[in-house]
């Protein structure tokens, strides 16, 4: 149990920039007891004036394709400039993906030992909902921490990919200088959310390859419904292993995001992200509610059997489910 003056030595702690501190408040945001989740409010809302500073970036790829390697590159050379980043990660359907954990401290050894940098895996949990909340609460920590660089990893495999592009300022697209192959079975969805594409790995061998896979993405991005009006996203060649680059994608981003912020966009961005956070959790909470109550969890039942059997309509038996829900 923690008690007020506990949680109070915590907030200031986080103000601090403590990375123990923002540790624990992570693992407070992310327990489901209710005391915690209590705890975690308090602290949250105690620290909001605090939160919205930092550069937020999504990055997803699929596995293999080298995000790790990526961020630990671009960790070390943000870091060597000054700034203090923190690397959070989503995947819900499980801590595994492909072989690796995401912001899993031994892939990024050198950045884990900075103390500049602060690496979280991605928190358990069933529903990618769950996993995005927390992720999100986990962004206004490290940012009240005064980390003002923060990268989402992602896999790029399924739904996750949406979830996090609605919880930063702009989405990196890592692929592969596989080229074609890849690029069909990259999903057109997952391509639209990219800001930014790299493609890695562009050395030795592979160099060729990676500036062809280059040019084909770069068509394929030309033929897109874009993002932004008259913005295609940009793409560009890198070699974490070598080195290269990785100043010109660091360039790339921060001028993205100064043209946004330059255009007013960011703000629009950002509102409009807290205004579906916000509606999501009514309707979560909501649910739950409903979910959580054992009268209204037997009602569902038979409305539902009603619903299945072709006996009523989908629509038509949700509002008399919660017409009973507000009788109750
Ligand atoms: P992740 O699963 O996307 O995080 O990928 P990793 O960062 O773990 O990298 C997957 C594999 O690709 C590893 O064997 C890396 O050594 C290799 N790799 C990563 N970056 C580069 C690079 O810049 N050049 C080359 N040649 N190999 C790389």
């Amino acid at each position: 149990m923690m008690k007020a003056k506990d949680s109070v030595l915590l907030e200031q702690s986080i103000r601090r920039g403590d990375r123990r501190a923002l540790a624990r408040a992570i693992t407070l945001v992310e327990s489901t007891r209710a005391a915690d989740r209590a705890k975690a409010e308090a602290l949250l809302t105690a620290l909001l004036p605090r939160t919205g500073n930092a550069m937020r970036i999504g990055i997803s790829g699929p596995p293999g394709v080298g995000k790790s390697t990526f961020i630990e590159a671009f960790g070390v050379h943000v870091i060597g400039e000054g700034h203090r980043l923190a690397v959070l990660a989503v995947d819900p359907s499980s801590r595994r993906s492909g072989g690796s954990i995401l912001g899993d401290k031994t892939r990024m050894e050198t950045l884990a030992r900075n103390p500049k940098a602060f690496i979280r895996p991605s928190p358990a949990g069933s529903t990618l909902g769950g996993v995005a909340r927390r992720t999100r609460e986990a962004v206004f920590l490290v940012e009240a921490a005064g980390f003002d660089l923060v990268l989402v990893e992602t896999v790029g495999v399924g739904q996750s990919e949406t979830a996090v592009a609605e919880m930063v300022d702009l989405f990196v697209l890592l692929v592969s200088p596989g080229g074609g192959d890849e690029l069909q079975g990259i999903k057109r969805g997952v391509m639209e959310l990219a800001d930014i594409v790299l493609v890695t790995k562009a050395d030795g061998e592979l160099r060729p390859a990676a500036a062809r896979a280059a040019a084909d993405y770069a068509h394929a991005l030309h033929l897109m419904r874009p993002k932004y009006p008259n913005a295609v996203p940009e793409v560009l060649q890198v070699s974490a292993l070598e080195g290269r680059g990785i100043v010109d994608a660091w360039s790339a981003l921060q001028d993205f995001h100064q043209s946004l912020q330059n255009a007013g966009q960011l703000a629009k961005l950002r509102e409009s992200q807290l205004r579906s956070w916000f509606w999501n959790e009514v309707q979560a909470i909501l649910s739950e509610e409903i979910l959580t109550n054992k009268d209204m969890v037997e009602q569902a039942r038979v409305v539902e059997a009603d619903v299945v059997t072709g006996r009523a309509l989908p629509y038509a038996a949700a509002r008399a489910l919660i017409r009973h829900f507000r009788g109750s």
